[in-house]
């Protein structure tokens, strides 16, 4: 069966895509499966790990529990997932390893969104990128220590990722993968328009403060504005060895996404509950890198072997928001009893 699935990729996928025949292979080699492809395999290893499931439990942009429906990293995860794959079946490229680099590509978020990652990063002396824990998870921290043995093309994809404020086209694409770059465009296809929504959710934006400019080329709507910018991807990049997207629907994207950085991004990181989301870290980062033996064992050891920064970083990183929450009440408020 599984030889069946390559046939059908050599027979289907454009000469731009992966091929799971041609892969360069993990770096601790296993036996091939008789029904997944080896790009099958890096998908569903990664959608059984633990890393995974706590996606479910981080924030996204807005702190997941203030409301139902904010998006959680699991949510935009999945949003990612699903515009990716549409934008890989309408390039003919292999939407396996594309599935697999966008389920991946957040598992190193820190909980509390991007004021999480800013916390660490000053505590790390060479700082903390999520995109890099991302590698580190799938390499090493899942199953203690032996990680998840992905393929080559999965991990540079993983490293292909959108960098936050950057542009939106990446550049040096010509070393990357197809599939890796676009699941790069689905990520800020993704969470530009869900964060538009989630910011309206909250009350931080106002729709009548939306830029009107982008908004005309690129719709009202969330769903006219994903499906003008996935159409926009698969119309630019068809026939071409590289993706890309119009040049119109990405003037109109990065204004959009610097109306977001200036106006709500920054507006949310000022809310008195993220403040308090960030102390909670803070705290958590100080006592870990002062008491490195104190962590669990598996973290311990990484403390002795690579320094108590890096040990904190990586148990606190790999924390949901809620174990964050728990693990400061029991570590640094006192139980009251028998006080009335
Ligand atoms: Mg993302």
């Amino acid at each position: 069966m599984r030889e069946q699935s390559e046939d059908l990729e050599d027979a289907f996928l454009s000469p731009y895509a992966l091929r799971s025949r041609e892969s360069r292979g993990r770096a601790h080699p296993i036996d091939p499966c008789d029904v997944r492809t080896e790009f099958q395999r890096d998908r569903d290893r990664i959608l059984h790990s633990k890393a995974f499931r706590r996606l479910k439990g981080k924030t996204q942009v807005f702190l997941a529990p203030l409301g139902d429906h904010y998006r959680t990293r699991l949510t935009h995860t999945l949003e990612v997932s699903q515009i990716a794959r549409t934008i890989a079946r309408g390039l003919r490229l292999n939407e396996d390893l594309t599935e697999a680099i966008a389920l991946s590509h957040d598992l190193g978020h820190t909980p509390f969104g991007h004021a999480g990652e800013g916390v660490l990063a000053r505590y790390h002396p060479d700082g903390f990128r999520h995109d890099e824990q991302s590698l580190r998870v799938v390499d090493f921290l899942e199953n203690e220590g032996t990680g998840l043995n992905l393929t080559y093309e999965t991990r540079d994809g993983i490293s292909a990722h959108s960098k936050g404020k950057g542009p939106i086209a990446p550049s040096g694409a010509a070393t990357r993968s197809c599939e890796g770059v676009v699941v790069r465009y689905a990520d800020v296809i993704a969470y530009l328009n869900h964060d538009i929504e989630d910011a309206l959710r909250a009350e931080v934006l106002d729709s009548k403060d939306l830029p009107a400019e982008p908004l005309r080329v690129l719709g009202s709507s969330r769903g006219e504005r994903i499906g003008t910018m996935v159409t926009s991807v698969i119309i630019a990049s068809q026939g071409r060895g590289t993706v890309t997207m119009s040049s119109d629907v990405l003037a109109a994207s990065e204004a959009l996404k610097g109306f977001m950085y200036e106006r709500v991004y920054p507006a949310e990181s000022l809310l008195a509950e993220v403040r308090k989301a960030m102390g909670i870290l803070e705290a958590l980062m100080e006592y870990y890198v002062a008491n490195p033996a104190d962590l669990p064992p598996f973290y311990a050891d990484i403390a002795e072997a690579q320094g108590a920064h890096r040990a904190a970083c990586d148990y606190v990183a790999g924390m949901t928001d809620r174990f964050a929450l728990d693990l400061y009440t029991e570590r640094f408020i006192p139980k009251v009893i028998g006080y009335s």
